[in-house]
């Protein structure tokens, strides 16, 4: 058994969450099932380890998730793109559209030098709201974004128009 049915074994479903029409799709027991868990961390190591990544980047918050353990594979940095509010210092913050919502993201602008290789990473691909500001910080920041990686992508909510042309994207589960 492959790697993208095992994960789609154990992602949940929850319909009306947290609004009422939104199915959502929990990753959380991923991170409960440490041998899907460290076979996940495997191939995202496997991916980018040739890939000269300077800075691993993740999306608050279950970008974390997946960012840090990819961080310490390739032995980069990890930096965090957060909500709006929560960072510290001289930022850049951005307003986006959300699935439900509208909502800010910021990062520290020290973070990152221009001309850094970063691969994002987020647990979800929806609309692509989260990963066009995303996209748009690490432009200001001066960033080479060599990829953006999602464990679960919502197909026909098309959010990879948001992704800056030229840039690559994957996604293991489709729905
Ligand atoms: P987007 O901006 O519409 O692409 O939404 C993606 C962001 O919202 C990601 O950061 C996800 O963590 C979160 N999100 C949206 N829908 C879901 C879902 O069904 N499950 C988990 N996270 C979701």
């Amino acid at each position: 058994q492959g790697l993208v049915e095992k994960l789609d074994k154990v992602v949940r479903q929850y319909p009306d969450f947290p609004q009422k029409g939104i199915l959502f799709r929990d990753v959380h027991p991923i991170m409960s099932d440490p041998a899907i868990r460290k076979e996940l961390q495997d191939y995202y190591a496997t991916q980018y380890q040739a890939q000269d990544i300077d800075v691993v980047v993740g999306l608050d918050s279950r970008g974390y998730y997946f960012g840090v353990p990819l961080a310490d594979r390739l032995n980069v940095p990890f930096v965090p793109i957060r909500k709006g509010g929560k960072l510290p210092g001289a930022t850049y913050k951005i307003e986006y559209a959300k699935e439900y919502g509208k909502d800010s993201l910021e990062i520290q602008i020290e973070a990152i030098k221009p001309g850094q290789r970063v691969v994002v990473l987020d647990d979800l691909l929806a609309t692509g709201g989260t990963i066009g500001g995303a996209c748009q910080l690490l432009e200001k920041v001066g960033a080479v974004i060599v990829a953006c990686e999602f464990v679960i992508e919502l197909v026909d909510l098309d959010g990879k128009k948001q992704i800056p042309q030229g840039v690559k994207y994957n996604s293991l589960l489709k729905y």
